[in-house]
């Protein structure tokens, strides 16, 4: 029987998920897999905000429905974080919190996309984008960034990409898959492309916004005139190590907040209560332990990137960002049975048990990400595995 929509069948599944769900069953089975596959802190959320959520559950106060966008205070204390952070200012009206950035990002391309709309995606892009443009029945319009380049694509190609259909533009910065990070110049060349397409929406995805090794982190709703036209994504996993908490939020023009909320309203009522205080004690208390996560991952930045370089036949750049590497290993395809980046994914997980994601989810089919948010000891048992196993195809 075939009874699923033509939609869900042409949905590809999360190639990041199901990587990841590979190595837990391979773990399962009592293999020593190192999973180097899912972009998720290995810390534990930071005690304080354990302490935040246990104390909302005491508190007796918070079991029923919160209102669909949020508590009222934690989308104050968000307007308050983006003026204070990032020169942002939406009011706690303009904010939606919902389940993990990925909700957000969903919630804006059903609220926004007609069928047939455009949507330009930063390429290499983090794998849900796509998926969830044409789940809302647009269509994805790729402009790619060369490794040379550091894979940031160039206002010339966003401007070349545009046609009357275009509705909007997203991109992640630092960014998942690449850790590029866009900076002032980047994006107020952008910015100036733009300036001629007031209807376009921009979509700034800022969920790796603590972990930058540059110093600034820039928000392209902060440049001139760019405020009342970005949704600014951002949300708690990343930088307060809560993946499994799933808080997420945007801040958009009221009028697009406001459908996200409808669209939310319909879907999930709201995000979890509890999880919601949590995240307020994560936005209220001293930042020490995110400054102190970002750390560890400027530490194994450079340890990864020292033992990529040993590898013959990989090109690596030095990521900016966010705790990803995205190296390009198309010298290895043809070696043995290996056609593509897919195909060095699983060997590497059957002959190395270190599992990582093939580039073609992300739009650049000759690399594999490889996230570094892992302990020193696992990234380097991990790299000589690796190591070993590609000494093996040459
Ligand atoms: N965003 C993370 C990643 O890229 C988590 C998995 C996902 O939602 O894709 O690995």
């Amino acid at each position: 029987m075939d009874l699923l929509s033509e939609r869900i069948k042409a949905m590809s599944e999360s190639a990041t998920l199901a990587m990841a769900a590979r190595a837990r069953e391979m773990k399962q089975k009592g293999v020593d897999v190192i999973g180097l596959s899912l972009g998720e802190p290995d810390f534990k959320t930071p005690k304080h905000i354990q302490e935040g959520a246990k104390a909302a559950i005491d508190e007796q106060k918070y079991f029923a429905y919160p209102p669909v966008n949020g508590y009222l205070d934690l989308r104050e204390a968000i307007s308050e974080k983006f003026k204070r952070e990032n020169h942002l200012n939406y009011t706690a009206s303009q904010i939606v919190v919902s389940n993990g950035a990925k909700q957000s990002i969903a919630n804006i391309f059903l609220a926004l996309l007609n069928p047939g709309d455009e949507v330009i995606i930063y390429s290499p892009f983090w794998v849900s984008y796509s998926a969830l443009v044409e789940l809302a029945e647009g269509k994805c319009v790729f402009i790619k960034g060369a490794l040379k380049d550091d894979f940031k694509a160039s206002a010339a190609q966003l401007k070349a990409a545009i046609t009357p259909k275009t509705k909007a533009v997203i991109f992640s910065s630092p960014c998942n898959p690449t850790g590029s990070v866009f900076s002032r110049g980047d994006l107020e060349a952008m910015a100036s492309v733009l300036s001629a397409h007031p209807n376009i929406v921009v979509i700034s995805d800022e969920i790796y916004e603590l972990i930058n090794f540059v110093g600034e982190h820039v928000s392209i709703g902060s440049i001139a005139g760019m405020q009342d036209r970005t949704v600014t994504v951002n949300g708690f996993a990343k930088g307060f190590a809560m993946t499994g908490w799933r808080v997420g939020y945007i801040g958009a023009p009221l009028w697009l907040a406001q459908a996200a909320n409808k669209v939310q309203g319909q879907i999930t009522s709201a995000n979890c209560s509890i999880a919601q205080r949590a995240a307020l004690t994560a936005l209220t208390a001293p930042q020490q332990a995110s400054k102190e996560m970002a750390n560890a991952y400027y530490h194994r930045r450079a340890l990864v990137y020292e033992l990529l370089k040993e590898i013959p036949g990989i090109e690596a750049n030095m990521p900016q960002g966010a705790f990803y590497f995205f190296p390009d290993v198309s010298s290895y395809f043809g070696k043995k049975d290996i056609k593509d980046s897919a195909d060095l994914c699983l060997y590497l997980l059957e002959e190395a048990h270190v599992s990582l994601v093939s580039g073609e989810g992300f739009g650049e089919p000759n690399c594999l990400r490889l996230s570094y948010a892992a302990s020193e000891d696992d990234l380097r048992t991990a790299l000589e595995r690796i190591t070993n196993a590609l000494k093996k195809l040459i």
